[in-house]
């Protein structure tokens, strides 16, 4: 099978393109494992980081891709959770060790031994994939194989950063960067009740914001017209904490969700933390945190603004999100 894979980092519309084509045998799938016929894949973030050498390699020459959703085709030894023919969803944690201190309390996201799909293990920018049957998701049937590859991690993570920003009944929430993760994120929290400002410098991702209910859209720094309970950064951009600090009432708290942020310049304690604010971050999810997701979707019918591209372009998604040309998600379809 022709595979995307990610052969030296470097900028994604440099000289060398970090994404290349290699033909890969398609894969079997090991004890405990499905295989899965791709029918498209999210384009992520994390993605473009690891293309782009943010993130560094954990095996050379990796497949990309971790919002895989297709059909499974073949069962590995002893896999009994699925049948062939089944519609699941291949998430971005994709294995956890089950015994250490974070696994047996609970926190599997903080899994000390981990693996993640299109990191350690080969992913969706490929025809076929593999994935451990425990961390495949069913995924509802209300949204087709598109709109339901960013739900995958996009929407599991955006979810977790909203828990993790602590947002109160009917309170004010702030959003940095409005794209994949965000515009799904922000229908979750108005269908709590939470009035939402969107900072972005996108014009297209502001008017994406508005229509879907927002109570302001300004741009990347804007001050928001109201003191804020909550924020969450999903923009890369590490200037950009102070002022979501500053922004913030006393009392609220600022989760970044990226797995990948630029420095954070220096802070005032008074102007940014006093008043007991708080920042946090967000290091992937629990099946816990995707299952809930995945059903509040469904149930809130939840809008999902993708750009299908086809497989065989996947370099040109990777420089489009570079350069924030796709308004909301972009993913390939097979
Ligand atoms: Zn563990
Ligand atoms: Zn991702």
């Amino acid at each position: 099978m022709q595979a995307w894979v990610v052969d030296q980092p470097g900028p994604v519309d440099g000289r060398r393109a970090p994404l290349v084509r290699d033909e890969r045998p398609v894969p079997e799938p090991g004890p405990g494992e499905v295989r899965v016929r791709v029918r498209a894949c999210g384009v992520c973030r994390t993605d473009l980081h690891l293309a782009e050498g943010d993130l560094l390699p954990r095996r050379p020459r990796v497949t990309p891709g971790h919002e895989v959703v297709g059909v499974v085709d073949r069962l590995g030894p002893g896999s009994t959770r699925w049948s062939e023919g089944d519609r699941i969803g291949v998430p971005w944690l994709a294995h956890t060790c089950g015994t250490c201190r974070f696994c047996v309390s609970g926190r599997e996201n903080l899994c000390l031994r981990p693996r993640f799909t299109g990191w350690d293990l080969d992913g969706g920018y490929a025809p076929y994939t593999v994935v451990d049957e425990a961390y495949a998701y069913a995924l509802p049937d209300v949204f087709d194989d598109v709109e339901a590859a960013p739900l995958l991690c996009a929407g599991i993570i955006g979810y977790r950063a909203l828990l993790r920003a602590n947002l109160p009944e009917g309170g004010r929430l702030g959003i940095y960067g409005f794209g994949g993760s965000a515009h799904l994120t922000a229908q979750v929290a108005l269908a709590q009740g939470a009035r939402v400002h969107v900072m972005t410098r996108s014009t297209e991702a502001q008017q994406l914001a508005l229509q879907l209910g927002v109570a302001s859209a300004g741009g990347a720094d804007a001050t928001p017209p109201e003191p804020l309970d909550s924020a969450i950064l999903f923009a890369p951009v590490g200037t950009l904490v102070p002022p979501a600090l500053a922004a913030l009432d006393r009392g609220g708290t600022l989760a970044v969700a990226g797995i990948y942020l630029s420095d954070i310049p220096s802070l005032n304690y008074q102007e940014h933390l006093f008043e007991e604010r708080s920042l946090q971050s967000v290091t992937a999810n629990t099946r816990r945190d995707g299952e809930e997701f995945l059903a509040e979707a469904a149930r809130i019918g939840i809008r999902v603004s993708a750009v299908p591209y086809p497989v065989d372009q996947a370099d040109v998604a990777l420089q489009d999100l570079r350069h924030d040309r796709i308004n909301g998600a972009g993913v390939l379809v097979f």
